[in-house]
């Protein structure tokens, strides 16, 4: 089934139905089947008995008779608890027990009577007669006879008492109208008091069945609210609390039977644009019905999904192999995207709703943890989404972006800025016109405790993961606000900033603190915004950026040409420079690499910016850069990156060699 928001209420609401009346009367007679044939065994059984034991009174009473009386006695009893028994056997119903016990009780009365009435003493009997209101009392309060069989059966003892004595002429008329009456009032009274104890079972019965409908009724509720509380109201997915029990179970059967499993993370891409095009209600739509998807592709496998967040969903699965755990995430992935629902406002070329899956599968490794297998899909997800979205990545330990070693690193850049391990190096930005150093570009370099050098490339991405590069962004342009600008080594300084310091609440405000705490205008700073597919442009990036924009500060786009997002920017975000990636001019030894530069430069022209190319490595390309009328050009041909000291110092032996030259 299904689940919709819907579905979970009405859980909650749910009262089991009351049969109706009729209803009612059928399961009462159902019901009280079982006991009604043990109660009417055990009282015909005593009633037998107890019609036995009178043969005592019959002896003395009627002392002329007894043999007969005594003999009608015995046979009815045996006979009576024959066929009741045979009937036990052959589990005849309730009913016909009753109304044969019944009908045993007034041929007992009967054969007594009969006999009894042979005496030749008229006083004995006219006084013995009257036990016959016995039987009737019997039918009546003794046995749990319904109302109905009590009232024929005692009404039959009562015409044989009153037939007897009309016909029995020995007797005054006074005492038998004294007898009729006694008889009548019992038949009375005790008809009375058997309908109204008729009435209380019933109602007896009626209230243990209204406690087990609302015994039952709270434990549905009970279990609707336990099925709340571990649903997602919006997919009827698990949630989160949910999911994490279940984790826990996994996790549990992993360390001690070593049941393996895998963790599939999973992310709608770009959910927050279809959201913010669509609308809210929209969003949620597609969410339930992606969800609904998720719930299907998995079925074969032996797994389970919840929701984790906002538009993640978390697959758990017990699979033998990490290959298996690969090809589930390519049948989810896949299974998103053959739902085609449209989403026109991605900027990556695709118009559907795709999702992107990280995935973890258990593997053995000393002091493992179960947050460890999360954060590791949660890493492989990162990484998916890095590398364009709409795909699925496995966890992969040797992989260096994945391994312990970037742990470490992860570890050290949040002591990096107190311990110093992480520095500024500087690479200059020549004009081509005029041949002046206009410009640096600040590049950070981080060590190891033990002085080995990590690469940018490396650590970067771990710090935009973990979220260091707040810190260390701040950090940055302090340092190049410090010591190339306050000390006016270099007119102005480029700065690298990461989507995620956009994206952050603040990070204008920070700057312009730095800036005024150093005393440097605005103008003098640049920020190189990476063009790449991980920077969804959306409004709190470009609130960002105008917000820098108001300061002063200039916003180039960095490594164009490397991602699909570039031309989209250009439109969007006024640029004052614009950096080809170096591959394009790494590429100009051919005509086609040349005339492809040529493109792409007079693209940029046409728009306005500035015109930096990275990568310069020869004269060669320099002389290009020339003829191409290229701006500003960077690369080792121009000078590497060095601290600012050594720039410093680089820069004051090269004015010192300039008229040396002329
Ligand atoms: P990027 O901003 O494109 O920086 C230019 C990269 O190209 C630098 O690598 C630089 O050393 C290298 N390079 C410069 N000239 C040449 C050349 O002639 N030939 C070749 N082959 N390479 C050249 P680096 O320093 O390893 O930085 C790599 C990337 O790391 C940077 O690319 C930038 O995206 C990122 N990065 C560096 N520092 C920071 C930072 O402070 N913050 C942020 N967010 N990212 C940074
Ligand atoms: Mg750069
Ligand atoms: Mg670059």
């Amino acid at each position: 089934m299904k689940h919709t928001l819907a579905n979970v209420e009405i859980d909650l609401q749910h009262e089991p139905p009351r049969p109706a009346a009729g209803e009612l009367r059928a399961l009462f007679r159902e019901e009280s089947e079982g006991t009604r044939k043990r109660a009417t065994r055990q009282g015909l059984w005593i009633a037998v008995l107890a019609y036995l034991l009178y043969s005592l009174t019959d002896l003395l009473i009627v002392p002329d008779v007894a043999v007969y009386t005594i003999a009608a006695r015995f046979a009815v009893g045996i006979i009576a608890l024959a066929v009741l028994e045979v009937q036990i056997r052959t589990r005849v119903s309730a009913d016909v027990i009753d109304a044969w016990s019944a009908a045993a009780v007034i041929i007992a009365y009967a054969g007594w009577l009969y006999t009894a009435r042979m005496t030749t003493d008229t006083q004995a009997i006219s006084y013995y007669m009257v036990f016959g209101a016995i039987f009737m009392m019997s039918v009546n309060l003794f046995f749990s006879f319904q109302f109905r069989l009590a009232l024929i059966s005692s009404v039959t003892s009562m015409l044989i008492f009153l037939g007897s004595l009309y016909t029995f002429d020995p007797m005054a008329t006074l005492q038998k109208l004294t007898l009729g009456a006694f008889c009548v009032s019992c038949f009375v009274f005790t008809s009375y008091v058997n309908f109204k104890l008729n009435k209380e079972r019933y109602k007896v019965f009626l209230n243990a069945l209204e406690a087990r409908f609302q015994q039952k009724e709270a434990t549905e509720r009970g279990k609707a609210l336990l099925r709340l509380s571990n649903t997602d109201p919006l997919t009827g997915l698990e949630n989160r609390r949910a999911v994490d029990q279940r984790l826990r179970a996994c996790w549990e059967g992993w360390q001690k039977y070593g049941r393996n499993f895998a963790v599939l993370l999973i992310d709608v891409d770009f959910f927050k644009h279809y959201n913010d095009f669509y609308g809210h209600q929209e969003g949620d739509r597609c969410l339930i019905l992606v969800a609904n998807a998720l719930s299907d592709a998995i079925e074969p496998y032996n797994a389970t999904i919840g929701r984790y967040g906002g538009e993640e969903f978390i697959v758990l699965a017990r699979l033998e192999t990490r290959e298996q755990a690969g090809e589930l995430a390519e049948v989810i992935c896949r299974t998103v995207e053959d739902m085609a629902l449209p989403h026109g406002q991605r900027r990556d070329g695709t118009s559907i709703v795709t999702v992107s899956i990280g995935a973890s599968f258990t593997r053995n490794q000393s002091g493992s943890k179960l947050e460890k297998i999360i954060h590791e899909a949660d890493r492989a997800l990162y990484a998916v989404k890095a590398g364009g979205r709409n795909g699925v990545r496995l966890f992969d330990p040797n992989d260096p972006q994945s391994s312990d070693e970037s742990e470490n690193i992860a570890a050290i850049l949040k002591i990096a800025i107190e311990q110093n391990l992480v520095s500024m190096v500087y690479q200059p930005i020549r004009n081509v016109g005029t041949g002046k150093l206009d410009a640096a570009e600040a590049l950070m370099r981080l060590k190891m405790l033990d002085g080995t050098p990590v690469t940018p490339s490396l650590f970067i991405p771990i710090a935009e993961r973990t979220g260091a590069i707040l810190d260390l962004g701040r950090w940055a342009v302090r340092t190049v606000c410090r010591d190339m600008l306050a000390t006016n080594v270099v007119p102005v300084a480029s700065v690298n900033v990461s989507p995620i310091q956009l994206k952050a609440p603040g990070f204008a405000a920070s700057v312009a603190a730095i800036l005024g705490e150093t005393g440097v205008a605005g103008n003098r700073l640049a920020f190189e915004i990476t063009e790449g597919l991980e920077m969804e442009m959306n409004s709190d990036i470009l609130r960002c950026i105008s917000d820098l924009k108001m300061l002063g500060i200039r916003i180039w786009l960095d490594d164009f040409g490397t991602g699909f997002a570039g031309l989209s920017w250009l439109r969007l975000i006024d640029f004052d420079t614009v950096k080809i990636d170096r591959s394009f001019l790494h590429d100009c030894g051919s005509e086609r690499g040349k005339a492809m530069l040529q493109d792409i430069i007079g693209l940029i022209r046409n728009r306005g910016p500035k015109i930096l190319v990275e990568g310069v490595e020869t004269e060669a390309q320099l002389a290009l850069m020339h003829r191409f009328r290229i701006d500003h050009v960077q690369g080792y041909h121009v000078g590497r990156p060095q601290a600012a000291a050594d720039f410093q110092s680089t820069l004051l032996a090269n004015r010192a060699l300039k008229p040396a030259r002329r």
